[in-house]
């Protein structure tokens, strides 16, 4: 197997490295312009594609303008809408609500603190962080999707297995200055070499310090299981 550094804090700082030179203009798929946007198209990634979130909201955002036409549509309507998106029924449930909310009990403004955002329909600590980071510049922690999720554990910077108990583990070895950027490396690693089911260790800049190696390791850390 590829040799860590000594400690999760020297692999952490050597992984952010590595990543930043391979991905130097890494940063946030989603495509949105302003805050209520980027909550909406947040809501709609989860267990969904960036691009097919992104291809959705095109037509979305030009229907829809503010909060108001989202608490106002018929909900039936709204799923229609996104029907091309994983479960959208759930989700057009959870952005009529939300938007209801925003309008209720914040002024019709996306609220900009992880209690307050939490608070709203579909909205869990990841996509508050990633809203309160890219929304309104506050990085309160470190989105722990599913890349992050997967590559920490084969790296060895966790053996967490939720996201909230990776995301603590996580916010003690990864530089405060990297917090919002070590998320978008994972994802950029995540989707181009370290994939899932079929990670390409042979042509990873990471296979000499990463414990789960293939060909040097029999165990893959992300799942526990053998290769
Ligand atoms: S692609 Fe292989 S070597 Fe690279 S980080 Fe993933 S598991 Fe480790």
């Amino acid at each position: 197997m590829g040799t860590p550094r000594e400690t999760r804090a020297e692999q952490a700082e050597e992984v952010i490295e590595r990543l930043e030179e391979a991905y130097p203009d890494s940063t946030i798929s989603l495509r949105y312009s302003n805050r209520l946007e980027l909550l909406i198209a947040v809501i709609l990634s989860a267990q969904c594609t960036d691009e097919r979130v992104n291809k959705e909201t095109e037509h979305l955002f030009e229907k829809y303008d503010g909060p108001e036409d989202y608490a106002n549509v018929p909900e039936e309507e709204l799923a229609e809408d996104l029907n091309s998106i994983t479960y959208y029924n759930s989700k057009a449930g959870y952005i009529k609500n939300s938007c209801e909310t925003i309008l209720e009990e914040h002024d019709g403004e996306v609220p900009d603190t992880m209690d307050e955002l939490t608070e709203l329909s579909g909205v869990g600590r990841k996509t508050a962080n990633v809203v309160l980071q890219h929304g309104h510049d506050v990085v309160e922690g470190i989105v722990v999707d599913t890349h992050v999720q997967r590559l920490s554990r084969r790296l060895g910077l966790t053996e967490e297995e939720r996201p909230e108990a990776i995301e603590q583990d996580l916010m003690t070895i990864v530089p405060e200055g990297y917090w919002q950027q070590f998320t978008h490396l994972c994802i950029d690693h995540g989707r181009a070499t370290c994939t899932a089911r079929n990670p390409d260790c042979a042509d990873c800049v990471l296979a000499d310090i990463c414990p789960s190696a293939k060909g040097d390791s029999e165990i893959d850390l992300a799942s526990g299981e053998p290769w």
